[in-house]
């Protein structure tokens, strides 16, 4: 048996993973790749395998860089059973078809750009055909099948297309946490709470080939133990091998309790001062935290009850989906709900679905609290908030969440005096403020304690998920455990013995 690494090698998006047998072919995650524009053109680059010949799907969660191409897949005729948890099926469902809008949105305007500037969208093409061309080297077989003229003309057409979704869609198998579940000749997969977000699991994947079984663990993207609302990571203890992520290798998170203090503390603030509190937030899952622990804090009597704007359409969607798999919370979550309370609400909270009520928030009474997506203030309705009240010294703009390189949010969180946003240059007056504590991963200390459990050590633990650093630094500890370690790079193949 063998084991192809088909993403989220020394980078922490574009997950995919090929199992493959005499009699089965299995795809663990198909994620897409996010970030800088060298993993995003991996996106284009042909699948490594022929998809109508894959028996099966497995899906870890419904983050875009696990699931993301899903429906590039089915279109290019993937038609086989894709298993996930029932809450992973249905937060997948509101991802992907937001991926396709967007797409189908981003080659519309492409399209019209390339109307008016031929000469400038011919020139982009080239170049982009080039890194292309560069990103497939590392396959050569797949930079033959990239060569093909149709490769320039559909560079810019939507990977994917709501259709192409919906087709995907039809694939879906809701299963069970904790079930084992046939996949495909001499193949099960059973699915365990992984603790990142709603339906997330660690994939623990056995394989029988003549006399021989092996398992396989899959990490997915592994949460936090003691994370509100969700349960703890599941505790694995064998495996024949194992892949674990690494996103925070060499990084430990600030404690949850100082990142609730300094959350009372801004909304306090904010009170004081009769100003704004702007928080960036991803609408699965972070939202939801930070819901509940502004309901948490009001509770307590630690906050004033200010009013909460709720400004973002898909986070709602991704609410009413988590309040539906209330069987999926943790013990104090489940018993707030047997109390009446609603762990992931807030009091009177003000849902703006339609885009004139959020363009209303800036004129509303204050001091008063939003919460809008997206995290990285790269686009979404946060955008034009933070548009208006960057000037404000009365608004507060408070991060709760990881900001990537490059991101307007990046470079108001590292002290920016002046952004430009829709080519307008705009001075910043406005409070900034991070909170790390919050996050949906693991820190190193969290993912080593979490190998701890491990009674027997597999005979290869393989590092994916993380940044070149972070895998450098997390390694060494690993091996120090006693585990045999492998960084395997994107595309390699490795034989499961
Ligand atoms: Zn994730």
């Amino acid at each position: 048996m063998r084991l192809h690494f088909l993403g989220a090698t020394r980078t922490v998006t574009g997950s995919q993973y090929l199992l493959e047998t005499d009699r089965a072919r299995v795809v663990i995650d198909c994620g897409m790749f996010q970030g800088s524009p060298h993993d995003v053109i991996r996106n284009r680059v042909p699948f490594a395998y022929q998809p109508g010949e894959i028996d099966a799907l497995l899906l870890t969660h419904a983050h875009l860089d696990h699931c993301g191409l899903i429906p590039h897949l089915a279109a290019s005729g993937f038609r086989k059973p894709i298993y996930a948890t029932r809450g992973t099926v249905d937060l997948t469902r509101l991802v992907l078809l937001d991926s396709a809008k967007l797409q189908e949105e981003a080659a519309q305007s492409h399209q019209r750009f390339a109307t008016r500037n031929p000469d400038r969208a011919a020139a982009e093409d080239e170049a982009t055909t080039a890194e292309l061309a560069a990103a497939t080297t590392e396959d050569p077989a797949a930079a033959t099948r990239a060569a093909s003229p149709a490769a320039v003309t559909a560079l810019r057409a939507p990977l994917y297309t709501v259709v192409d979704t919906n087709t995907a869609l039809a694939l879906f198998h809701g299963i069970d946490y904790e079930a084992e579940v046939p996949v495909a000749p001499g193949i099960t997969a059973t699915f365990m709470d992984a603790g990142h977000i709603l339906g997330s699991a660690i994939i623990r994947v056995r394989v029988t080939e003549g006399d021989q079984e092996r398992t396989i663990v899959f990490s997915g993207d592994l949460g936090r133990p003691a994370t509100p609302i969700l349960r703890d990571p599941t505790l694995v203890t064998t495996a024949d091998y194992l892949l674990i992520e690494s996103t925070y290798g060499g990084k430990i998170h600030e404690p949850e309790e100082e990142a609730i203090r300094l959350l009372g503390e801004a909304v306090r603030l904010t009170s004081d001062a009769k100003g704004v509190l702007l928080m960036p937030s991803f609408a699965i899952g972070r939202t939801q935290e930070i819901v509940y622990q502004l309901n948490r804090l009001l509770g307590a009597g630690t906050t004033p009850h200010l009013p909460l704007y709720l400004d973002s359409p898909m986070a709602q969607k991704a609410t009413a989906i988590y309040r539906a798999y209330s069987d999926y919370f943790d013990d104090d979550a489940r018993a707030l709900i047997a109390r009446h309370d609603a762990p992931i609400d807030y009091p009177d909270a003000i849902v703006t679905n339609d885009p004139k009520d959020s363009l209303a928030i800036e004129q509303a009474a204050r001091p008063l609290m939003v919460v809008a997506s997206n995290g990285m203030i790269t686009g979404g309705r946060i955008v034009q908030h933070v548009k208006a009240l960057v000037a404000d010294p009365a608004m507060t703009l408070l991060f709760v969440g990881y900001q990537g390189d490059g991101t307007l949010g990046a470079h108001l969180q590292q002290g920016a005096t002046q952004v430009r946003i829709d080519g307008q240059d705009l001075e910043v007056h406005c409070q900034v403020r991070s909170i790390s504590g919050f996050s949906a991963h693991a820190d190193e200390p969290e993912l080593l304690a979490w190998l701890g459990n491990f009674t027997k050590k597999p005979r290869t633990t393989f590092i994916v998920h993380g940044d070149p650093a972070a895998q450098a630094a997390f390694e060494p500890k690993v091996r120090a455990l006693g585990f045999a370690t492998a960084v395997p790079g994107w595309r390699e193949t490795t034989e499961l013995t």
